[in-house]
């Protein structure tokens, strides 16, 4: 029979487990096998498994053979050690330390020093010839283990160390004699008396199994349990609380600690070149002799990403294929922060360490429970603090961006926002950060919550009001890992733009085709809502064609613009979506004014609105259920369509036009559409004497379409689909009401992503590849791409490819992440599986 195995040991050139071990050591004990396998200097010890965790967690006890299976490692460890755990001369001293599978970094908890008692510390100091190093470790050991154990936090315990410096007059903790430190000792363990009612355990059997229990449990603080939340599909991030800026390591370079730094510069490249990737590595070092802690793929921005990719590849260390699998599609977005203008005269109050690159504006809180608060009411917000800890982490990940007055490039706010991509400045030691007061004061200045500021976390400025922003370029790198990427891509990426300005940044970032074109958005703005409305309130189909005839030039000037800048690639344009009632005017000022323009009794408009009026507006008269009920507005958007086509065609340029109808259900809705756009574009071109090429195709955004995609394919030129929409209606969740109990359901696991977000392939995904292979059963050579949201989701784009789909149509910002994602699914499904292993 076999028993399960629990721990695992690691140290003295071998270990039990591997890199590959990750489920079962977790990141820690993963890194610390393989680093003993390779024969890197680790300080011995062993691994409770993650398993072990669980079911510790599920019925609160541990199975009765785990006590020996610990005392025989803890033996071992003892022999290896050549000390003795509760041993008065020669004491053993260990680490709890937490790890998971998951990279949660700081989110669980850490005791040091385990082992200390009023004995052992006598060995302790007989060993270090150092009784303040002995007492100040005692000290400490006594603190965390209050704080994690008996969860008393650190607060009475740092009250009792602040009076020990208000005493001695010092600053600094490094400025308490020994003495000193032993008297803490006493009263932090009268402190634990007081709060808890028993003594300070000082049996180390006693601590081991008392941290033992306090680390698993600590999977389910708050801290660690928002952070599974948010960043399931994220980066982790090292959340150290440190709150200075550790010394650069080239400092150790020269002077008396020169011989260390060769070693680690040697071993960190060795691991480096073992593990294929740039690392993380944490060291330490005792009489000379360094020793490796941890070792694990490095968290990185997403320019470092790519440099570091490209790099390596330079290096021969990986090859291009791996470059382009390295890299989290999602940290592209990142290359692309907003920056302060250059050129935009501002008021800078302070300036602080460049955090997390990227610039934002918004309002200032003091406290993370009201910047989620804020944030969930529409604000941008600013969160202002003295300094983070991983109790503000919702804070963090309401905010835009985060201000701290304390802390370094390695303090809690400054990690946990580089990881997730966000802007932030720390250390900005001119702000006198007053959180109760609600306010800061910088430079004989008082900044008040609500005001409003600009951080820039690529220069550590703190600037008054909302300064200009611009967006950066990317470097060479990026160019080059972008370069690589699009030689591997099957499918093509395409933005969604309606604008010619949206559609010259579409070119910038890599797209190569509009994939939609919102034509509504184009009746939005300035007077042209007007005449639209104009059109809507015609009582008769002359009066409503008398209003189209004014909008007709205005949709050809803007079509005339985006064929222009596309120059010859593919645009999709979609016909009139929304419903009308949405360009009527809403108060009652906007009444009289239309009132009086259409010479129409404002009491028959109010009643004309009031008729227009749905219930459920997405389901209600949009789509292509307006140009059927109105023919003339398809007419005179077909029309625009071609007479831009041919007058940018006439200038000697490419026009590759579709048109696309929407919301379409049954086929006979898109026979209907098409006969009219023909019948235009055959009025167009002899009357022009100039005939453009054209496809006519439809969106599938109905789950009715999707199942007689076999049908409207006899139609249908092309397939886009529209996944907003049939994500809507396959969950019979609105688009704008589903934001009511949506995160509910995410946050109660009934759902694992917003299907809005990422595509739902059990089911959406299901009718996509049912409507895929009816369509191109029809029609062989049916072109096939997506133009809602998902477009643009990695996850999602590899989905697309692997139905089959021609391309993926996104917002331009996105396009970057779809050309990579493209890529990745190119080589996974050539099974080009990236050489790295298992990283840590
Ligand atoms: C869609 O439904 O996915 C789509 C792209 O159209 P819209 O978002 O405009 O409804
Ligand atoms: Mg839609």
């Amino acid at each position: 029979m076999s028993v399960e195995r629990h721990v695992y040991f690691f140290g003295n050139g071998r270990a039990d487990g591997s890199a590959a071990m990750r489920d079962i050591l977790g990141g820690k004990g993963a890194g610390l096998a393989e680093m003993a396998n390779l024969g890197l200097p680790v300080p011995p010890g062993f691994t409770l498994s993650a398993k072990l965790c669980i079911a510790y967690l599920e019925d609160g006890t541990f199975p009765p053979a785990l006590r020996a299976e610990v005392d025989r490692h803890l033996k071992h460890l003892e022999r290896v050690t050549k000390k003795g755990f509760g041993d008065a001369k020669n004491p053993l001293l260990v680490s709890v330390r937490s790890g998971a599978a998951v990279s949660m970094p700081g989110m669980m908890e850490t005791i040091l020093n385990l082992g200390l008692n009023d004995r052992t510390v006598e060995g302790l100091i007989a060993g270090s010839k150092n009784p303040r190093f002995a007492y100040d470790s005692y000290r400490r050991f006594v603190m965390m283990y209050g704080d994690v154990v008996y969860d008393i936090g650190k607060a009475s315990f740092e009250e009792e160390l602040d009076k020990a410096k208000a005493r001695r007059k010092v600053k600094r903790d490094i400025d308490l004699p020994a003495d000193d430190l032993h008297d803490l000792v006493h009263d932090f363990k009268t402190i634990v008396k007081k709060r808890t009612g028993h003594p300070f355990p000082d049996d180390p059997q006693e601590q081991l199994w008392g941290a033992i229990e306090a680390v698993f449990k600590s999977w389910h603080t708050k801290r660690a349990k928002d952070y599974r939340q948010v960043m399931t599909n994220a980066q982790g991030e090292d959340v150290v609380s440190g709150a200075r800026t550790p010394e650069s390591i080239q400092k150790m370079k020269r002077g008396k600690l020169a011989k260390i730094y060769r070693e680690l510069d040697r071993l960190a490249t060795k691991l480096e070149k073992h593990f294929k990737d740039v690392q993380d590595v944490e060291f330490t070092f005792e009489h000379g002799q360094l020793y490796m802690l941890q070792t694990r793929r490095a968290q990185r921005t997403g320019m470092a990403a790519v440099r570091t990719a490209v790099e390596m590849v330079d290096e021969g260390l990986i090859t291009e294929d791996e470059a382009i699998q390295r890299v989290p599609p999602q940290d592209l977005d990142q290359l692309f922060h907003p920056m302060v203008d250059p050129k935009a005269s501002i008021t800078v109050l302070a300036k602080g360490l460049p955090a997390s690159p990227g610039a934002a504006t918004g309002e200032v809180v003091f406290d993370a429970d009201e910047a989620e608060a804020l944030k969930k009411k529409g604000h941008d917000v600013i969160l202002v603090r003295p300094e983070t800890s991983p109790e503000d982490y919702h804070g963090i990940v309401a905010a835009r961006a985060i201000l701290t007055a304390r802390g370094g490039m390695t303090s809690h706010a400054a990690v946990v926002a580089r990881g997730m991509g966000k802007t932030c400045v720390v250390g900005a030691q001119a702000l006198d950060v007053d959180p109760a007061a609600g306010r800061f004061r910088v430079n004989g200045r008082a900044v008040k919550r609500g005001q409003v500021i600009t951080v820039d976390g690529t220069t550590g400025r703190v600037i008054l009001g909302a300064a200009k922003l611009v967006t950066p370029k990317a470097g060479k790198e990026y160019a080059r890992l972008m370069s690589w990427a699009d030689a591997k891509r099957r499918m093509r990426v395409r933005a969604n733009a309606d604008i010619p300005a949206d559609a010259r940044r579409a070119r910038e970032f890599g797209a190569e085709g509009i994939g939609l074109c919102r034509t509504e958005h184009m009746f939005f703005e300035g007077d042209r809502i007007t005449l639209m409305r104009e059109m809507i309130v015609a009582t008769d189909e002359a009066g409503r064609r008398k209003a189209l005839a004014k909008l007709l030039p205005i949709q050809r000037r803007d079509f005339e613009g985006i064929f222009e800048v596309m120059d010859g690639l593919p645009v999709t344009i979609r016909l009139l979506d929304p419903p009308l009632h949405e360009f009527l005017p809403h108060t009652r000022e906007e009444i009289a004014a239309l009132a009086k323009h259409a010479k129409v009794p404002a009491a028959q408009l109010e009643r004309l609105i009031d008729s227009l009026r749905e219930a459920n507006p997405m389901l209600g008269h949009r789509g292509c259920r307006l140009g059927i009920t109105y023919p003339e507005i398809t007419e005179m958007q077909a029309q625009a369509i071609f007479e831009a086509a041919g007058h940018v065609a006439g200038k000697g340029k490419k026009v590759t036009v579709e048109i696309m109808v929407p919301l379409v259900a049954d086929v006979r809705e898109l026979v209907n559409q098409t006969q009219i756009i023909h019948k235009v574009a055959q009025e167009v071109f002899h009357r022009e004497g100039r005939a453009v090429p054209y496809l006519i195709g439809t969106m599938i955004e109905l789950p009715r379409a999707a199942v007689t995609a076999d049908d409207i394919a006899k139609e249908a030129e092309f397939f886009s689909f529209g996944t907003n929409d049939l994500t809507q209606t396959t969950f019979g969740l609105s688009r704008d009401d589903a934001g009511r109990f949506l995160p509910f359901y995410v946050e109660h696991g009934l759902l694992s992503e917003d299907p809005f977000q990422v595509l739902d392939q059990d089911g959406v995904g299901k009718l996509i590849e049912m409507a895929v292979k009816l369509g191109r059963n029809t029609r062989r050579d049916l072109k096939v791409g997506i133009c809602g949201e998902h477009g643009g989701e990695p996850s999602s784009v590899k989905f697309c490819h692997r139905t089959g789909m021609n391309y993926v149509s996104c917002s331009p910002f996105r396009v970057p992440i779809a050309r990579l994602a493209a890529a990745q699914a190119a080589l996974e499904e050539a099974g080009v599986v990236s050489r790295t292993r298992a990283t840590v």
